[in-house]
């Protein structure tokens, strides 16, 4: 008769790594006594002083929560599976006991944090105990881990492979004018450790994949996801709920913001909100339409308030709940939100069990065997070949299908203005006859412009390759870019 341990993550360190042990018991006492037998560090995990289960360790048989049956005295069968799921809130050392100290400087430094009832010095110690890790170092990351830094989060992982730009500078605050060109991972470090020196900081880079995510996430309490595309939300998502880990979630745009916290025990995840992505190009990203600045402020302060009420255990955590935020008429909206029985993830029967292609689950790439898909598949041209035609005077027209106030930063002069949504309708005000030269900031829309055209009989009209922006870089490099 023998049976499988699940070992949870946290405690991997005291098996030898190990994720699953064989033991062979006739009740859950015995199978535990054993296992504690051959990792000895593992028992004061486990068990208190008293020799009782800590109440912070929950043990299930098969899919049994046996905590309502007669717990460790629970029969075992021959192919029983027993897995020990330690709460993940603050980690697995949340026992008092076992809680950091907190030096002198600190009692000063977290002085008013200490005076609340609903933090204290345990409250305190629990927060230093807590790793968080945080998915991206920009908009939402840089007041996330300013925040996290400053309230005392023993551990902070930051992942990020992006460098910072100057047009970062109006939102992302972990980072100054003097870091422009460097690593955000290193910026984002130093704002962290000039707040907090006591704070271990993890750098991770690397972007955000199917392969690294549940090794990346295993050893934090909770993960925050400051990222800014859909299938990096989905990964974040999924890779939280297969490890059964809090994903305190935010994402903004324009003048909105939403936030929520994802994948905790009984609660919702963001699939139960958006089983599917929606098709590609029809939200755009903060880089095409744009996002006030201080929004990320405000809804990255939320996501990192819901980490510290996380790790506290204090308060109500914005589980099932999905709170909306309108800068422009300053109010706040909450949405109820319930776990999906359905949902393919976090369901009754998932279908879901391990990390997906998330680019392809977001229409990005075609499906394996699938037939190329005609996105971008338009005649294209550069930059330079335009400059030459409209040097050499040739009879043509040049049309922007940006947007006007874009056109207010920036543009080729002589150039007919048609924003992308009003081609259709406008169609009447181009020459059929001529060449057609489309453009618009980097070469997104203007190649959806051409397929348009070309489905309407423009049958002369070009995508511009890298839009604006390329026309800056390499023949008005005078010119302003955005
Ligand atoms: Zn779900």
């Amino acid at each position: 008769m023998s049976q499988i341990v699940h070992i949870p993550t946290p405690l991997r360190q005291y098996t030898d790594k190990l994720d699953t042990v064989q033991v062979s018991g006739a009740t859950v006492a015995d199978a535990l006594a054993q296992l504690t037998t051959t990792y000895p560090e593992l028992k004061k995990h486990l068990y208190n002083e008293q020799g009782k289960l800590r109440h912070f360790v929950n043990i299930y048989v098969n899919d049994e929560d046996i905590r309502y049956l007669q717990k460790e005295q629970t029969p075992l069968g021959a192919t029983d599976t027993i897995s020990i799921i330690p709460s993940v809130a603050g980690g697995c050392p949340t026992a008092t006991a076992e809680l950091p100290s907190l030096e002198q400087e600190e009692v000063a430094r977290y002085s008013r944090h200490l005076i609340l009832p609903e933090v204290g010095m345990e409250g305190q110690r629990k927060l230093k105990a807590a790793s968080v890790l945080c998915v991206g170092a920009g908009g939402l990351g840089s007041p996330v881990l300013l925040y996290l830094a400053a309230a005392g989060i023993g551990r902070i992982g930051i992942v990020d492979f992006d460098v910072v730009d100057l047009s970062n500078l109006q939102r992302q605050v972990a980072h100054g004018t003097d870091d422009i060109g460097r690593r955000k991972l290193d910026s984002a470090r130093d704002a962290v450790k000039a707040i907090n020196p006591h704070i271990q900081v993890d750098l991770y880079e690397t972007a955000l994949s199917s392969q690294n995510a549940l090794e990346l996430f295993a050893p934090y309490d909770i993960i925050i996801d400051g990222t800014d595309n859909f299938p990096t939300r989905y990964l974040v998502n999924d890779a939280c709920v297969l490890l059964g880990k809090p994903n305190a979630y935010g994402s903004i745009f324009r003048f909105e913001g939403q936030a929520s916290v994802f994948a905790t025990k009984d609660g919702p995840c963001y699939r139960c909100l958006y089983p599917e992505p929606p098709p590609p190009g029809l939200v755009p990203s903060c880089a095409e339409g744009g996002v006030l600045g201080v929004l990320p402020g405000i809804i990255g302060v939320i996501q990192a308030t819901e980490a510290i009420k996380l790790i506290l255990g204090a308060g109500e955590p914005l589980v099932g709940r999905f709170l909306i935020y309108d800068a422009l008429k300053m109010k706040f909206r909450e949405l109820k939100l319930r776990r999906d029985p359905e949902c393919p993830v976090c369901g009754d029967n998932p279908t879901v069990k391990a990390l997906i292609d998330y680019e392809q689950f977001c229409g990005l790439k075609p499906a394996p065997g699938a037939t190329a898909a005609p996105v971008g598949a338009v005649p294209v041209i550069e930059v330079e070949e335009l400059k030459r035609r409209i040097d050499a005077g040739d009879d043509i027209i040049v049309l922007d299908v940006r947007e006007p106030h874009e056109i207010d930063i920036v543009r080729i002069e002589g150039t007919t203005v048609i924003p992308l949504g009003e081609l259709p309708r406008r169609l009447d005000e181009l020459d059929r006859t001529k060449d057609l030269l489309v453009h618009c900031k980097v070469g997104g829309r203007s190649a959806k412009a051409v397929t348009l055209l070309r489905e309407q009989g423009f049958d002369r009209a070009v995508n511009v390759a890298g839009g604006i922006l390329a026309w800056v870089d390499r023949i008005e490099p005078h010119k302003s870019k955005y």
